[in-house]
């Protein structure tokens, strides 16, 4: 069998044999060879892995070669999708190992063949659109065998449609479903139990620790190794899963649900529907009590408007008398039954964040269109995070591009509580002093400065026109994204891309294809974009990248750090902002062949003491504040005639 990771990625391995274009990587050794360490010896692990280590080979090799049972969990379900239907059959067959592999999501991703049938005998409730959807989701779910909603792809994963068709925990009848045996969600969990290898997200990690999950069966299986890939987003996405949040939406679905199997299943008074009437109308005077306007906001601002507490009592009120009416019914049906603690849940959710606020939890709500929902984020998820992971024995492996910041795992380790692990950080193996030059333009104002986006404009059409075209202009705020669309629309030649004009794949792949094209993205092209090639030559960033003081929870997250003696800033903000700009920085050299310049606008670089911790935390390379410099490297690589200063 083989064993030796390194020699499986060296030059004279399986994958060097059998897989194209593979090149042997010192950093994606020794991190595999770190990895299977970490197996052996049940020992944590925090990874570093620089932009073209090859990380993915680097974990697969030796998941695949361990006889362990391994969960991958993976930052979005795209990557998953990629994981599973790409990397890892490639790898499996380069190897000859016989594992069994399961992709597993959430139960929102799989068609609930119980709720499609409820939907086919009320079509006539539904608008002619949704019914002609819901006769093609059914001709699907005749030919499917997973059951998961991305292939049906005439209706998009977002679509309002799915939610009608898919499953909650809390609405999930489990094994009282007659179609429980042929049930998507059921099949992929038995398929994620028996499997060697488990590819999943980690949301549904996340989910899975936060014990959210209360239907049938395991959510998880439990495995030998939890391997975290683009672990820089973990923390962040706990802090949604180990809160409370709760929306007056569910509230008005739940009484919709309640309702229908009243109607359905006993259908004895008009009692159990005035109570679930009352509920919805309650449900929509406090969103309305919030007002119409869409935005978040930090709950002090209202914890005192006395219509707001009013409606929050009243809904409270609502869902008492609704809830007595229900309890002699719960005997009747399951479905009963499921609606009946559906609604405990959701008064306990509504009485635990109408509560007076603590200082362990940023106190929030966001006012949508349709509805309000009200959130309580701790502060802090370490502890909490490290009391689950207990509960997971095995080996931790957290591995991302971006997780140091000056070199240091602290930001990173102190945010999930890790204390005992062993860490590596692998420099990117593209050589950075010959493939990039990193250009700081001088002469621009501070950026709180009124003058400050036109400015940077400015500079960047000069660099536009050098580079011409080819670039991403990468922007902290969509504010300043519209001037500039505005600015370059009238002032450049070269074709425009702007985030928002389109899904964000279709704009990635027509900006690959057309030749001097330019991006203007925000926060979704920052991280997880990967155009190779001369297509991408040019990066600029318009700002360091820190969270807008403008954000109230934000800033409510601050002043609970404040509270605590903390330092938000070195504790916080600084090391936030330097994993995004090492994000942003990292879509410019994906390849070796790769090349070009990576302007950052923001002179706080320079003329700020935490400059450095920025620069001493991205790859060295280049640096230059000359114009020229950056025309003779485009010159340079079109085989032209260098200028002279
Ligand atoms: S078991 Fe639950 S998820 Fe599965 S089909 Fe039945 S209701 Fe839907």
């Amino acid at each position: 069998m083989l064993n030796d990771v390194a020699q499986i990625l060296g030059e004279k391995g399986p994958l060097a044999d059998q897989i194209d274009q593979f090149s042997v990587r010192e950093q994606q050794q020794q991190m595999a060879v770190a990895i299977q360490a970490s197996f052996d010896q049940r020992q944590d692990l925090v990874v570093e892995a620089g932009t073209g280590t090859g990380k993915t080979f680097a974990y697969l090799v030796p998941a695949l070669c361990s006889g362990k049972k391994v969960i991958i969990s993976t930052g979005t379900k795209n990557l998953q999708d990629q994981l599973f239907k790409k990397d890892i059959p490639l790898v499996r067959q380069a190897l000859k190992m016989p594992v069994t592999c399961a992709l597993l999501k959430g139960r929102s991703n799989y068609l609930c063949l119980h709720r499609l049938k409820q939907q086919q005998s009320n079509l006539d409730n539904l608008p002619p659109k949704s019914i002609m959807q819901i006769q093609g989701i059914s001709s699907w779910a005749r030919q499917t065998t997973t059951g998961d909603v991305s292939e049906h792809v005439a209706i998009p994963e977002g679509d309002m449609l799915w939610s009608r068709v898919t499953s909650t925990s809390e609405n999930c009848i489990g094994s009282d479903c007659d179609d429980f045996q042929q049930c998507h969600v059921m099949l992929a969990r038995r398929e994620a139990q028996s499997a060697d290898l488990v590819v999943i997200n980690h949301h549904l990690l996340l989910s899975d620790m936060s014990l959210m999950e209360d239907g049938f069966g395991e959510l998880l299986p439990t495995a030998d190794v939890y391997l975290i890939d683009e672990a820089h987003q973990l923390a962040e996405i706990a802090s949604s899963f180990f809160g409370v949040g709760v929306s007056t939406q569910q509230f008005i679905e739940l009484g919709s649900d309640i309702k229908k199997e009243y109607l359905a299943q006993i259908n004895e008074s008009k009692e159990i529907d005035q109570r679930a009437d009352a509920v919805q109308k309650a449900a929509r005077d406090l969103h309305l009590a919030f007002g119409s306007k869409a935005h978040r906001s930090a709950w002090n601002l209202v914890s005192k408007d006395k219509n707001i507490i009013a409606q929050i009592t009243e809904l409270d009120d609502c869902l008492t008398a609704l809830k007595n009416e229900l309890h002699p019914l719960c005997e009747r049906s399951t479905e009963m039954e499921s609606c009946f603690s559906r609604l405990v849940v959701l008064q306990e959710k509504l009485q635990q964040v109408s509560q007076e606020s603590t200082p362990e939890h940023v106190h929030w709500f966001e006012v949508h269109q349709r509805s309000v929902s009200m959130h309580l984020t701790p502060l802090n998820i370490a502890d909490a995070f490290q009391v689950k992971k207990q509960k997971k024995s095995g080996a931790w492996v957290f591995t991302s591009a971006t997780l140091s910041v000056s070199g240091g795992f602290d930001y990173f380790v102190q945010g999930l509580g890790l204390t005992d692990y062993q860490s590596l950080l692998l420099e990117s193996p593209f050589n950075y002093s010959q493939q990039a030059l990193l250009y700081l333009p001088v002469g621009l104002p501070e950026p709180n400065n009124e003058t400050y986006t036109g400015k940077v404009i400015d500079k960047a059409i000069e660099v536009l026109k050098k580079s011409e075209g080819h670039a991403f202009f990468l922007f902290t705020s969509f504010k300043a994204l519209n001037i500039a669309r505005d600015r370059l629309k009238k002032e450049l030649a070269y074709p425009l891309f702007v985030q928002g004009e389109g899904p964000r794949d279709v704009i990635l792949e027509r900006f690959r294809k057309t030749p001097n094209a330019v991006l203007l993205g925000t926060n979704s092209f920052w991280e997880g974009v990967d155009v190779r090639g001369d297509a991408l030559t040019c990066v600029i960033i318009d700002k360091l990248p820190f969270a807008s003081p403008n954000d109230p929870v934000f800033q409510a997250r601050l002043d609970a750090l404040k509270e605590q003696g903390i330092n938000p800033f070195m504790f916080y903000q600084l090391p936030k902002a330097v994993i995004m700009l090492k994000q942003g920085v990292g879509r410019l050299i994906r390849d070796a062949s790769d090349y070009g310049v990576l302007m950052i606008c923001d002179p706080r670089l320079k003329t700020k003491s935490y400059g450095k911790t920025f620069l001493k935390s991205l790859p060295a390379m280049p640096q230059s504040d000359s114009i020229i410099d950056i025309h003779n490297l485009y010159l340079r690589q079109r085989g032209a005639k260098v200028v002279n200063e």
